[in-house]
Formats: C-alpha cells, sequence, structure tokens
C-alpha cells in the first residue's frame, strides 16, 4: 500500500512524450528511472497524439500544468506553432524536441544535438577541421549537421533524395562558412571521412540487415561511425564499421543524452554526472541482453 500511495501523490508533477506512434518509446523508462534514482516526485507517460490533434494537445496539456513534453515524429517541425517562446538553437535547426512549462504557454528547446555532441565526445571524436559524411537529410539529420557545420571543416551530405539534401546545404550554409557538398547514395567519393553518420531508416523495421549504398566505401576509410538507429542495437552499418576497425557507436547514446538535457530543463535540475552514467550502463546491459 505505502509503494502505491508513494508512486503518485497530489504534488507529483507530470511529464511526457507525444508522437505518431509512441509505444516503441524508451523515454518514460529514462525520465522516471532518473526521476526515481534522483528522489524527484515527477512521473512521466507517453501521449499517442495525431497530427490533427497536436494543437489541442498542446492546449490540453498546459491546461492540465504538465510541466514538460518532449516531441518526437512527426511533430517537431509542426509543434512550433503551438509555442509562445522557442530557443534560439532550436529555431536555427527548425525542430522542437522538448517543451517546458511557463505562465503563458510552451517554450520549445531542441537536446537532440546536445545528444550527438555527448555522444561523439564519449566516443572520442572531436571533429574540428575534418572530413565529415552525413548518409540522410531527415528531421534526424538536422540536429547533427547544424552541430556538426560548427566544428567540421567541411560537409558531405548523401541523400537518395538529393534535392532534400540540397535544401539542407542551403540552410545550413547560411550559418556557417565551411565547404558543403550533396551527393546522391550511389555516388562515390574518394576522399577519406574523419567521422560517417548514419541517420536514415535504413537498417530497422522492414529495412534491417540492409544500410545505404554509399555507406560501405565511406567506412573504409574512416575513423568514427555512428549510426543513430538503436534499434536493432547494431545495424548491418555498425557491423561494417566494426569490422573494418572503425570506432563507432549506435544511436542510444543520442537518445540518452537528449533525454537528460530535456529532463533537466523540464525539472529546473542538473543532474549528477554520476547517475546519469550508471543509469547509461544498466538501461545499455538491459537492451543488449533484450
Ligand atoms: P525522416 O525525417 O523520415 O527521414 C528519413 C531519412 O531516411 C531520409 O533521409 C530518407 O531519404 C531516408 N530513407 C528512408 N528510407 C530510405 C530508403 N529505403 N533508402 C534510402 N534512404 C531512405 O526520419 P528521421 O526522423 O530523420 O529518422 C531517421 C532515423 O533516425 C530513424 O531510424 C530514427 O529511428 C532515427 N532517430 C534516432 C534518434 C536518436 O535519438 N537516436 C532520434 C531521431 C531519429 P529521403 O529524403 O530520400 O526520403
Amino acid at each position: 500500500m505505502k509503494q502505491v500511495a508513494d508512486a503518485i501523490k497530489g504534488s507529483t508533477r507530470i511529464c511526457g512524450v507525444i508522437g505518431d506512434p509512441i509505444g516503441h518509446t524508451l523515454s518514460p523508462m529514462i525520465h522516471n528511472t532518473l526521476s526515481q534514482v534522483l528522489g524527484q516526485e515527477m512521473t512521466y507517460v507517453p501521449f499517442h497524439v495525431r497530427s490533427e490533434g497536436l494543437d489541442a494537445a498542446i492546449q490540453g496539456a498546459h491546461a492540465l500544468g504538465i510541466r514538460g513534453l518532449n516531441v518526437t515524429m512527426p511533430h517537431k517541425q509542426e509543434v512550433m506553432k503551438a509555442l509562445v517562446a522557442i530557443e534560439p538553437w532550436a529555431q536555427e535547426v527548425g525542430a522542437v524536441n522538448t517543451l517546458v512549462y511557463e505562465d503563458a504557454g510552451y517554450k520549445g528547446y531542441n537536446t537532440d544535438g546536445y545528444g550527438v555532441q555527448k555522444t561523439l565526445e564519449q566516443l572520442g571524436c572531436e571533429c574540428e577541421g575534418q572530413n565529415v559524411a552525413i548518409i540522410g537529410s531527415g528531421g534526424a539529420a538536422y540536429a547533427a549537421a547544424f552541430l556538426l557545420a560548427k566544428k567540421a571543416g567541411a560537409l558531405h551530405l548523401f541523400n537518395r533524395t538529393k534535392e532534400k539534401a540540397e535544401l539542407l546545404a542551403t540552410k545550413l550554409r547560411s550559418t556557417v562558412q565551411i565547404p558543403i557538398t550533396v551527393y546522391s547514395l550511389d555516388e562515390v567519393v574518394h576522399e577519406p571521412m574523419y567521422l560517417v553518420v548514419q541517420t536514415t531508416g535504413v537498417g530497422m523495421g522492414s529495412l534491417a540487415g540492409q544500410m545505404p549504398e554509399c555507406a560501405a566505401h565511406l567506412l573504409d576509410q574512416a575513423q568514427f561511425a555512428m549510426d543513430m538507429i538503436y534499434s536493432p542495437w547494431e545495424t548491418t552499418f555498425l557491423a561494417d564499421a566494426r569490422a573494418k576497425g572503425v570506432r563507432c557507436t549506435n544511436g542510444f547514446g543520442m537518445l540518452y543524452y537528449q533525454a537528460i538535457r530535456a529532463y533537466e530543463l523540464m525539472n529546473e535540475t542538473v543532474c549528477d554526472a554520476e547517475v546519469v552514467t550508471q543509469i547509461k550502463e544498466e538501461i545499455e546491459m538491459y537492451m543488449e541482453r533484450r
């Protein structure tokens, strides 16, 4: 009984994540574990919100006093219209993944770039002045591209639909001066890449066991690789990178660290670094064994 009474009280803060679909999300596991270990009265729940109900969901969540929301596919851009303020970095990237309660409405943030930055940091990958390849030009590519454009010496963008990569390149060129080149997936580039970031959905779901056409060639001469996919835990892209001696990581670190930053923003706190590392290792062990 005590366990039930302690779980949710009148004073419990509610946070959550909205998306469509939402059944696969790992965010509740990360946020609820953090709040339990840190001894904070916060419960985090998933909400299935379809595009046609997005605006009503945001207004309703605010009226209910929900302290913070993460936003996942397909709402990261559309949600920006429903906010009272947006931090400059999220404006630059053109997407929001975290909403924080303010009296007048929600303020939007983008913590995906922080997730990529921490993941690369832990991999020992410092991109200053280096050649960086990004495969894909969808939503996930944007945070990585805007972050890496500020560090890399040159960016090489590969995408199935070349026009979408051109659009990303145009947006990047308005904020940075480095050379940015666009390729389709079947183009062969002879310049060695320091880092290759795989951001497409190729490697998961019905595309499991596959990798983008350009990947094998790019990995031949790369030093570091990151796949944004974390389910499967090791994609064909990562297996190929590992076999070639490339230091590599999957997308769990990105997911985890964007969640840590979101947790800190929503709960106006700073998470203890040791706790953050310990929970990450525990979740990774659980995920690897699944
Ligand atoms: P998105 O906006 O729909 O973009 C999908 C990207 O994949 C586009 O570049 C698309 O190319 C490409 N693509 C899809 N199917 C393809 C195929 N059959 N062959 C070649 N290219 C293909 O999706 P997203 O939000 O960027 O997500 C992409 C991946 O990142 C997903 O696997 C997602 O789970 C992962 N992700 C991970 C995190 C994390 O925290 N680790 C966060 C966000 C997303 P076109 O432009 O030609 O359509």
